[in-house]
């Protein structure tokens, strides 16, 4: 207990003490209030009458009253000693409750600092812990005393496994994958899950190459049995990557970012493992370079927003903007995000990259609504922010930044993303939906789709991937997919937009469907908010003339 607690409690002590003195000094009063009465009635009955030669007779001769007059006495000791008990174990039973409430509350903190720092299907650490331990292993780095060596350990084949047998199946194995990792690596070596099917390790007690790559070996025959799983017996592909510290790199970005350069090439490789060698940046030079460069990008505005536009399908008009992210690079000229949005969810990027779309996104939808064009502005959110428990007070910092609305937005989001850990996901969704903004399945029909979640998931808007619209104009089954989509979705009273329009005739058939929404380059490909401007301000214009 602290100073404050120990004062506290005294004063309370203090206190009780003071109150049953009190009542110890009435008693007394009440004993000598009864010795009279029993004195005058002892005179009374002796003498019949009151006398104080008669009172004083009673008080020498009677042996009752002696009894009572020793009470005044005996009470006021007694009540003394029983309030000195009372106050004692009540002081004992206020320390031992304090102490029983103090472990408890330790305990909550300690296991809400452990869900913010580790996985919660295999309980490692996660990846910002991960990056921690190792910044902390650099910080303690005596020259001379070895090197620091990280794995990045890649399970190829689990996102297979998880679209046939389903992610508890995939929960499982990635437990038995931990359980042996730690059993094979020391107490001193550092284990994480870094994301979906990668496993980060470090040894900090490393002598070098040779070590390293017997490790690796180890590492390979532990994840060589197979895994037993529903009665299966599955079998696991995995590819290692290896740096050193200090040879490789100097911080915890440049390691982790050239471990995977590594495991890119150790998936090719023979061997499944491969250290990292300057030379692979001939093979992979700008997957490289632009990792180390994506954070740089965002500091200094290098990224744009592009927005495609997006258009009711009866009568064409347009009713919002998909915000698309651009990279002009310096050297390598325009980057598509498919290549960078990869890299910036394997490393840390891709929070500040949300972070960096959702307020410009906020800032030309507030631009836009000021010019009266009353358009909804659709994000894109990446599964890796959705396991963020923070981002729904992330957006409503963004938002606080501009005047804008939330019905004004909408996050899209992709089934996988949702199937990797779906309640977490469903909370962060329902707590973003609470606060006003609408939700999107991105790219329908492609993941591990599942009729029973999409009716629990609150979200508005189905988008059906571009693949299928593109296969509705040969006479597939996927014109039979798009229709049968729209129907479910309008059952379920969602709305659904249709990617990749490229043409009228696709347009026309959509219609048949009695699809909501066209997107696509027929209706207008991604572009800057310049231009959506004028194009929103030539389409006001005309139908201001046919109007009026
Ligand atoms: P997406 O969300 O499915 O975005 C639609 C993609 O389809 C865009 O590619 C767009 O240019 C392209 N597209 C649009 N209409 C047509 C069409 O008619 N035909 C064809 N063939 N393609 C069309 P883009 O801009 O290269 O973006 C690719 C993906 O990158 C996006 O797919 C999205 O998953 C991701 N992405 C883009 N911006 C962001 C962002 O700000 N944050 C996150 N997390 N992801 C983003
Ligand atoms: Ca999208
Ligand atoms: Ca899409």
């Amino acid at each position: 207990m602290g100073a404050f607690g120990n004062d506290l409690m005294k004063h309370n002590l203090d206190l009780l003490r003071s109150k049953a003195r009190k009542e110890a000094v009435q008693g007394v009063f009440i004993a000598a209030a009864a010795i009279m009465l029993a004195t005058l009635m002892v005179c009374f009955f002796e003498q019949r009458e009151i006398t104080l030669s008669g009172l004083i007779q009673a008080q020498r001769t009677n042996l009752a009253l002696w009894i009572l007059n020793a009470m005044a006495f005996v009470f006021p000791l007694w009540g003394q000693y029983a309030s000195r008990m009372i106050v004692y174990e009540a002081g004992a039973m206020v320390r031992h409750q304090t102490e029983e409430l103090r472990v408890r509350n330790d305990q909550l903190e300690r296991e809400k600092a452990f869900a913010s720092t580790h996985d919660p299907i295999t309980e490692l650490p996660n990846r910002p812990l991960f990056y921690d331990r190792v910044e902390q292993a650099i910080r303690s780095y005596r020259e001379g005393s070895g090197n620091l060596t990280l794995f990045l350990l890649e399970l190829e084949n689990l996102k297979e496994i998880q679209d046939t047998i389903g992610p508890t199946a995939v929960d499982i194995i990635l437990r038995q994958v931990a359980t042996r990792l730690l059993q094979s690596m020391s107490a001193q070596d550092s284990v994480a899950r870094l994301d979906g099917f990668t496993f980060g390790i470090l040894c900090s007690e490393s002598t070098g190459k040779e070590q390293a790559e017997h490790t690796a070996h180890r590492l390979q025959k532990v994840m060589e049995h197979h895994f037993d799983v529903q009665r299966l017996k599955l079998s696991l592909h995995t590819s290692i990557g290896i740096v050193l510290f200090p040879e490789h790199g100097e911080d915890a970005d440049t390691l982790v970012q050239k471990a995977g350069v590594a495991v890119f090439m150790a998936g090719k490789s023979h061997d499944g493992f491969a250290f990292y060698s300057p030379s692979f940046d001939e093979h992979s030079p700008r997957r490289l370079t632009l990792m180390g460069e994506l954070r740089q990008a965002i500091e200094r505005n290098h990224l744009q927003l592009h927005y495609q536009p997006k258009a009711a399908i009866p009568g064409g008009k347009i009713i919002g903007a998909e915000a698309l992210v651009r990279w002009n690079h310096p050297k390598h000229g325009f980057v598509a995000p498919d290549e960078f949005i990869g890299l910036a969810e394997r490393t840390r990027m891709i929070k500040p990259l949300t972070q960096w779309v959702m307020e410009r996104a906020f800032n030309d939808c507030a631009q836009l609504r000021g010019q009266g064009h009353e358009i909804t502005v659709s994000i894109n959110l990446s599964a890796k922010d959705l396991h963020d428990p923070q981002l729904p007070d992330r957006i409503v910092g963004a938002m606080s930044k501009t005047a804008v609305q939330p019905e004004w937005f909408i996050f899209e989001i992709t089934e996988s993303s949702i199937i990797a850990d779906p309640d977490r996901v469903l909370n962060v969704l329902e707590r973003i939906n609470g606060l006003g903004f609408g939700l999107s399945i991105d790219d329908f029909g492609t993941g591990y789709s599942s009729l029973a979640y999409l009716s629990k998931l609150p979200v508005q808007e189905l988008k059906i991937d571009r693949s299928f619209v593109r296969g509705m104009l040969l006479g597939s089954k996927d014109g039979v997919i798009v229709r049968a989509t729209v129907q479910l979705a309008h059952n379920l009273n969602l709305k659904v937009t249709a990617e990749g329009v490229e043409n009228e005739e696709t347009l026309e058939l959509l219609r048949q469907c009695q699809c909501d929404i066209a997107q696509g380059y027929y209706l207008g490909k991604p572009q800057p908010l310049e231009q959506l401007t004028d194009r929103l301000g030539q389409l006001a214009a005309r139908s201001e003339v046919n109007t009026g």
